[in-house]
């Protein structure tokens, strides 16, 4: 029969009686006298129960399972038990709670029931498991084939944090390879798996994940992440060739999707791979365009005239990628509505059954309706049993599988190998994935649902075949309605048009250096004699370009510019002063990618950073713009009769905007708009660092519609310029970011020099000495990511960076032996190569003065990370630093204590949480913080007493986000209410209240006609 013939409608609903008479066989072949969802074991069976009947226990439940393989001893068990299960809102059942009783710190059964818990905690995951390493697994894999089942072997591990553990990754699976086949080759035949219609079949089948294979994977560094995973994955396939084995590439979460296609397709067409044709991948059929790479597999096969083996999922990442999606607010790449998953199955298993010709069709589901699908469409067009196989997870549906071996079909079980501790996120997805709602298996196995329903053919929604949207789109704001706030969403660089947009605004800026900008003094540009150069710090040869800057007679000219302009634009409504920022975010929307090139050439940011700094630049305007509006109508306060009291705000007058060169954009704009949305008149000083890019912000406000006078730009050193407008009379507010020592020096300076009239205002946001801390319970993988992004990125210098890790005793030496490890293998360049994962700092002072504290460090403390520089030197001479960790570090240390403002890391040992604590907050700083736990209560007692502005829990200190991150410090790390948040606008106003006595001659107006609510 050919495809054609499944298409028309008397064709469709008698292969839909086939599907429904498939699974009801199937079920039928179903042993259901012992119905379990995964266990017959009667503790395993009562832990499913109790997570699916409780989603608060299951949680708990779940992140018990988690942490559980970190807990290294009775006590620590026991302590988390009690954390775990005793929080408010958490029933434990009675089982439970007896078990917690007999964990009391004080009670004698405590060993005991700790050895319990070990015991069958350790039996619930071995369900999911072949074997702890190769040989273990043999004996399992060797039971599998007796019973007729084939397998695909998966060594345990997610993603490696550093270069080594990817070797260890790959040598594991060559390894595997050779031990393997060599056994396999005395294995019986079993011809229902080793034989398929198409020839024999691998005794030996692996499968593998890209992101274990190298740790710098990156879809930004498309190029360069396909090369380095080709390379790591080139022996593996070779070994498959040499042995006979088969290989399989799983496909993980969708930012590495493409990515991974791209590796299989060209690695299989080198030609020493051409002939090899026992080699697979995988499609999701949850991603709304899965039909699109399908085809793309389909027709590179065809073209190539060779043949690959498909192996259809549903997906295995639902929940991380829709929560990730609606944080970021992209569009969700997965259907959102179950049978949407469920029909796409359907019509891609047909897809790939009309297409047998070059796919070899694996399906992958315990959901006995899909997997019906796809056997009677492959018996309606005509292929023999043995031209498709049906795929299992071990340790999950046993029943359908039993069902599947009996109706003669070939069955292949996914079987993991590989310790407990990196095999937890493995464990705790297949526990997620049996309890969720929507899951077959639990509403076959454990809900009970009739076999009608569950066979039921799957009914996509409205929009099942809507093209899906690859991009968000944001609609300008009215400011007549602007609606509620959002992120601009950072650019998702799993999408190569994101990718193409930055990479050739990159090209484009290049092409078009050096720029030149004039000043902004009273709406018109000015022109002066002196030139400030602007140079690229990764090629210092290369300027950027040039501005003008101010003199003297500029600072006053701008300051005079800005009082005149105050009036009319203190008396604007704030409808017209928010109109400016909402236009200005729709043209820097416009510009985006400009703008972060533009960031990259003058500050060296890095692609990645450089984007988020133009959205978060982007997040102030919308947000201080509707901030502005939610404050500007008079409030009512009191309630007494005969009297009405409103209370309002006004602007103070000219703001002095002083800003720093780290975030060059974002910090510029946040508090210029800040200043000119509350209705002051602005003179801004961009950092002398990045003048080019203050220059922009200017430019665009201009654009938007701020009149003459109210934005002026003045250039120069901040010892100049700066400080001119810090003591100038007429300046009534000064809005400052940068250093301690800059920022005290503005605050005297303005209180010896007050304005005409006024005491100035200083708002100083300044540094930080910022920790980690990293609990004994942490799970290593997230603490040494989030450490090295939050120590390295940008280079350290953010005024949130990392610069103390303080490691709790029991997880110090392999913590710090990752950590080390994993910054190793970050890579050195020019911030404009999508490879480079460090940078060159801002200058050369900055670089000089970052040795010095290395050679401090040198002294003081262990190097256990040293980055010298290269023999050939830094490329172009550009002012690189490479990182350095130091450990030994006493609190008191000068490493330990000053803030660096580069890629230096000191690691100290803490006995405990006390301990750590008293570390964390023993600097003058008081920015960010950060605790990575499993740990309730280390938790809860942080949250309280981990003294910072801002703490992050389980999470990398930088990158705070407007509106759900409202940032800023306090002690030495600044005056001032944090940027981003509710209470930021009000520093640039002044309260007011007017009273009004509404009594005349013993009557008043009755309260509804006072105005002011
Ligand atoms: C042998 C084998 C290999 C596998 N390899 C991979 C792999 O390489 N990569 C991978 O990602 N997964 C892989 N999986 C996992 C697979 O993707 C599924 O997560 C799992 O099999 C559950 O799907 P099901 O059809 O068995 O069950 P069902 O219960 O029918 O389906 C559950 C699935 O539906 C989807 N879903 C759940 N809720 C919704 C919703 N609200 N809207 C839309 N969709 C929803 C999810 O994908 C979920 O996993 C593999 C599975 C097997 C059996």
């Amino acid at each position: 029969m050919d495809a054609r013939e499944l298409t028309s409608p008397s064709i469709e609903a008698s292969l839909e009686a086939e599907i429904q008479a498939t699974a009801r066989h199937l079920f039928s072949l179903i042993d259901d006298a012992r119905p379990s969802l995964l266990s017959q074991e009667r503790w395993q069976q009562e832990m499913m129960d109790w997570a699916m009947a409780d989603e608060r226990l299951k949680v708990e439940l779940f992140r018990f399972v988690d942490v559980f393989p970190t807990l290294r001893s009775s006590r620590e068990i026991a302590r988390h038990l009690r954390e775990y299960f005793s929080q408010p809102g958490v029933e434990p059942p009675g089982a439970l709670r007896a078990a917690l009783g007999a964990a009391g710190p004080r009670s004698p059964l405590l060993p005991a029931a700790t050895r319990v818990i070990r015991r069958e905690m350790l039996s619930f995951a071995h369900r999911f498991i072949v074997g702890d390493d190769a040989r273990s697994a043999l004996s399992e894999l060797r039971r599998l084939r007796d019973r007729g089942v084939g397998f695909t072997l998966d060594l345990l591990g997610e993603a490696s944090v550093s270069e080594s553990e990817a070797a260890a990754y790959q040598r594991r699976y060559l390894e595997l390879l050779d031990d393997l086949c060599a056994a396999a080759a005395a294995w019986p035949a079993v011809p229902a798996i080793d034989q398929a219609s198409w020839g024999p079949l691998p005794r030996v089948n692996v499968s593998i994940k890209v992101t274990s294979l190298d740790s710098q994977i990156d879809p930004l560094d498309f190029r360069g992440s396909v090369d380095a995973v080709k390379d790591a994955l080139r022996p593996v396939v070779r070994k498959a060739v040499e042995t006979g084995a088969f290989v399989n590439l799983d496909l993980e979460q969708f930012r590495y999707r493409d990515l991974t296609y791209t590796v299989f397709t060209e690695l299989l067409d080198e030609p020493e791979f051409r002939a090899f044709d026992q080699a697979g991948v995988v499609v999701q059929a949850y991603l709304r365009d899965a039909g699109d790479d399908l085809q793309a597999l389909t027709g590179w096969a065809r073209a190539r005239g060779r043949v690959v083996t498909v192996r259809l999922v549903k997906g295995a990442y639902w929940d991380y990628e829709t929560v990730l999606a609606e944080q970021e607010g992209w569009p969700a790449p997965v259907f959102t509505h179950k049978p949407d998953s469920d029909a796409n199955f359907e019509r891609l298993a047909r897809t790939m059954l009309e297409s047998a010709d070059v796919i070899r069709p694996a399906f992958a589901s315990h959901n006995v309706r899909s997997l019906a699908a796809a056997v009677a469409t492959a018996r309606r067009l005509g292929l023999p049993d043995d031209g498709f196989e049906i795929q299992m997870l071990h340790g999950m549906g046993d029943q359908v599988k039993a069902a599947v071996l009996a109706m003669g079909l070939r069955l292949r079980e996914y079987a993991p190998v590989g310790e407990v501790i990196p095999g937890m996120a493995y464990f705790v997805r297949r526990l997620l994935e049996n309890t969720a709602n929507e899951s077959f298996l639990r509403g076959a196995f454990a809900d009970g649902a009739g076999v009608d329903e569950l066979i039921t053919p799957p009914a996509p929604s409205a929009d099942h075949d809507a093209p899906p949207r690859r991009l968000p789109v944001v609609e300008p704001t009215d400011p007549a309605a602007p609606g509620p706030f959002e992120n601009q969403p950072h650019a998702d660089f799993a999408r190569v048009e994101n990718r193409t947009k930055h990479l050739k605004a990159l090209r484009r800026v290049a092409d078009r250096l050096p720029l030149e900008a004039p000043l902004l003094i009273d709406g018109r540009d000015r022109r002066t004699p002196g030139r400030l150069a602007s140079l690229d710090p990764a090629r210092p040869a290369r300027a950027v370009g040039t501005v003008c800057v101010a003199g003297p007679a500029d600072v006053a000219d701008a300051v005079a510019a800005a009082s005149a302009a105050f009036p009319a634009w203190r008396d604007a409504p704030a409808r017209e002063r928010a109109g400016v920022l909402f236009r200005a975010a729709q043209i820097m929307r416009g510009e985006l990618a400009e703008l972060a090139a533009l960031e990259t050439c003058e500050a060296a940011k890095g692609i990645r950073e450089a984007d988020a700094d133009v959205c978060e630049a982007i997040d102030f305007l919308e947000y201080y713009g509707r901030e502005a509006l939610r404050l500007d109508p008079p409030r009512r306060v009191g309630h007494a009769p005969g009297e009405v009291n409103q209370y309002f705000y006004q602007p103070r007058g000219v703001a002095a905007v002083i800003a720093p060169w780290n975030f060059p954009l974002a910090i510029l704009t946040g508090m210029a708009s800040a200043a000119l949305v509350a209705g002051n008149t602005v003179v801004m000083k961009p950092a002398e660092q990045t003048p080019l890019v203050g220059a922009q912000l200017a430019r665009i406000l201009r654009a938007a519609g701020a009149p003459a006078g109210t934005v002026n730009l003045l250039q120069g050193l901040g010892e100049d310029v700066g400080e001119a407008l810090v003591v100038h009379p007429e300046v009534a507010l000064i809005a400052f970011t940068g250093s301690r020592a800059v920022g005290l020096h503005i605050m005297q300076r303005a209180a010896e020099r007050p304005g005409r009239s006024w005491i100035k205002k200083v708002i100083a946001e300044l540094g930080g000495k910022n920790a980690i801390i990293v609990d004994a319970d942490a799970d290593l993988d997230v603490a040494v990511l989030e450490v090295v992004g939050s120590a390295f990125g940008y280079q350290g210098q953010k005024c949130s960076a990392c610069s103390r890790v303080i490691v709790l005793e029991p997880a110090f030496d392999e913590f710090v032996a990752r950590l080390v490890e994993a910054t190793r293998s970050l890579r050195i360049g020019p911030p404009d190569d999508p490879a480079s994962r460090l940078g060159p700092v801002v200058s050369a002072e900055a670089r000089a003065t970052i040795r010095e504290y290395v050679a401090r460090g040198e002294r003081e403390a262990k190097p256990a990370l040293a980055t010298p520089e290269p023999e050939s030197g830094w490329p172009d001479g550009g002012y690189y630093v490479g990182p350095h960790i130091f450990t030994d570090v006493a609190p008191g240390a000068v490493i330990a204590q000053e803030e660096i403002f580069g890629p230096v890391l000191a690691v100290l040992k803490a006995h405990d949480l006390d301990e750590a604590l008293v570390i964390a907050n023993g600097t003058s700083y008081a920015l960010t913080g950060g605790l990575i736990s499993r740990s309730p209560a280390a938790i809860a007692r942080c949250r309280h007493e981990f003294r910072v502005g801002n703490l992050y829990i389980n999470r990398g200190i930088t990158g705070a986000m407007v509106e759900r991150h409202p940032f800023g410090g306090f002690a030495m790390s600044g005056v001032g209410s944090k940027a981003g948040g509710p209470d930021y606008l009000l520093q640039f106003l002044e309260p007011r209240v007017v009273t009004e006595n509404t009594l005349r001659r013993g009557f008043a107006p009755p309260p509804e006609d006072d105005v002011g609510e």
